[in-house]
């Protein structure tokens, strides 16, 4: 293994990071940047025998100081990463804006500060939680006494996609260690970066060797498949699309392994006429166009109540015109590219389609000229469609691009009908100043989360997860403890 370098390393691009050493050997594919096009790095790509080695190197930590570590110390671990990543912050932030080409402004105040709080929110977690005990009656009059403790699953694979790339990365790996487990991560083939400084700081921060361990590349016939169909990986904790959930859960089925599971989305947002419209308006601009709508949570399906209708559409697409497409690290840049050119022709596809099908487009539709360096990159325009019934394949399909499609419904009935008619079932807005109205309709809404007057306001402590096609299982707070861990009942005659 004369390929394996010795830590430490810093910045020096993406690299597997198999048993505490990194290793950037192997066959590599580009990395593209979004902004422009231009070919900004390389990856390795793992071949089955480095993901095998990394499943071993997870194996053999837990039988090592990893595997004897009390909670206490394990949360102390998870401190010391966060800690580590906030003082190369803005390293995050270049690395994620390089490979994504989100705006600088959106990775400094959600991506990277969000990865560092799963750290943190889960060495809290982890440290403060009750497990429950049963007195149980016996007939000699003596009792037992039942407790539950928790032992991890094992060695996890953690796959994830390129749309939030750290956030989403964190999100499983910082549970996943809280419990004790030993990880081995696969980031989206786009998005290497942040997973590469994470795998640094881990390292310099002293999280024992094979505890977790990280391989780039693909997902069919690539390092995602060879991980998740490994026979000695416990569990398989997935963020992506569903059509790659099928894939995984028939791979992992072969040897029984637990999938926790968040899918795609074609979330609804709907509007009441008593919703406060200055409100609905902002925030269904900003649910729908987020990272150009390259958030899993986006809206993609308005519904708003005939007498607001016209004007709802009409503010919309106004709100939409003044967005600001640019360079990530410009300062009023407000959405930046789609992630990739395969990813931009998918969407432009479906602004095609919704002409096909018959849509009103009321702005964008199309790819803006700007004369400049952008033009290389993978720019689409906001786009603000009506007209198209609830069977048009862009009203139900996810696109997970910058656009929405707006329609009308004259009673709640109805509203909530249109919301749940939908192969999907991730998250759902809802837009209105009555109260009892709220709690009416929100637990009617097939959907794993509900949003009242607002978008995207996270609690990490909360479920998280969607219903249908949008999920299995639920992460978030102790949803993300118990699922990877095992719960051992033990009964103490007394
Ligand atoms: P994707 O499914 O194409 O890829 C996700 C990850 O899976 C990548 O690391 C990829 O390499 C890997 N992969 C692909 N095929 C695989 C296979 N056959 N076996 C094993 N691994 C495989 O998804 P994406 O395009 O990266 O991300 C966008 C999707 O993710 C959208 O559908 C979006 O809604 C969804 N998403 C969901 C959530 C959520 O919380 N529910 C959050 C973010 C994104």
């Amino acid at each position: 293994m004369n390929d394996v370098q010795p830590a430490p390393r810093q910045g020096q691009g993406p690299a597997h990071y198999v048993g505490g050493r990194f290793d950037d050997s192997g066959a590599r594919f580009p990395l593209v940047s979004p902004a422009d096009g231009t070919v900004i790095g390389s990856v390795p790509e793992a071949d089955s025998l480095t993901v095998d080695r990394a499943v071993r190197a997870a194996r053999e930590a837990l039988a090592g100081p990893w595997g004897e570590a009390t909670a206490e110390e394990r949360c102390a671990v998870l401190r010391r990463i966060a800690d580590g990543m906030e003082a190369r912050f803005e390293e995050f932030v270049a690395a994620e804006v390089a490979d994504t080409g989100k705006p600088a402004s959106l990775a400094r105040a959600v991506d990277i500060p969000r990865g560092i709080a799963n750290f943190r929110a889960y060495a809290d977690l982890a440290w403060g939680r009750p497990e429950q005990s049963f007195a149980t009656p016996t007939p000699d009059g003596a009792g037992a006494l039942n407790y539950t403790v928790r032992r991890p699953l094992g060695v996890v694979a953690v796959v994830s996609p390129w749309n939030l790339p750290l956030l989403l990365l964190t999100w499983k790996v910082a549970p996943a260690l809280a419990a004790g487990n030993a990880v081995v991560a696969k980031p989206s083939e786009l998005t290497p970066s942040t997973a590469t400084l994470l795998a640094e700081v881990m390292d310099e921060t002293g999280v024992p060797a094979g505890a977790f361990n990280l391989v780039h590349g693909f997902g069919e016939n690539s390092a995602g498949a060879f991980l998740t169909a490994h026979p000695d990986v416990d569990a398989v904790a997935f963020t992506g699309e569903s059509a790659t959930g099928t894939a995984i859960m028939r791979a992992t089925a072969e040897h029984l392994a637990p999938v926790s599971f968040e899918l795609g989305g074609k979330n609804a947002g709907i509007v009441f006429a008593d919703a406060d419209f200055e409100a609905a308006v902002e925030g269904t601009v900003r649910s729908s166009f987020t990272n150009a709508g390259q958030v899993c949570l986006c809206t993609e399906r308005v519904y708003v109540e005939r007498g607001i209708y016209d004007d709802f559409v009409q503010a919309v697409a106004e709100r939409t015109r003044e967005l600001r497409l640019g360079l990530p690290w410009e300062d009023d840049t407000q959405m930046g590219p789609l992630v990739s050119a395969l990813h931009r022709d998918k969407v432009l596809g479906y602004y095609r389609l919704a002409k096909e099908e018959g849509a009103k487009i009321h702005t964008g539709g199309g790819v803006p000229a700007f004369g400049d360096e952008r033009d290389g990159g993978f720019f689409v325009e906001p786009t603000v469609l009506t007209g198209l019934g609830q069977d048009a394949r862009v009203v139900r399909e996810e696109i997970f691009g910058p656009v929405c499609h707006i329609a009308p419904f004259d009673d709640e009935a109805e509203a909530v009908r249109l919301a749940n008619d939908s192969p999907y079932g991730l998250a759902a807005t809802v837009w209105t100043t009555s109260l009892s109205r709220a709690h009416r309709v929100a637990p009617r809404l097939h959907s794993g989360v509900v949003w009242v007057n607002c978008w995207n306001l996270r609690d990490l402590r909360t479920p998280f997860g969607g219903v249908k096609a949008s999920g299995i299982g639920r992460e978030g707070g102790v949803h993300s403890l118990d699922f990877f861990s095992e719960p051992v009942n033990v009964c103490v005659k007394l």
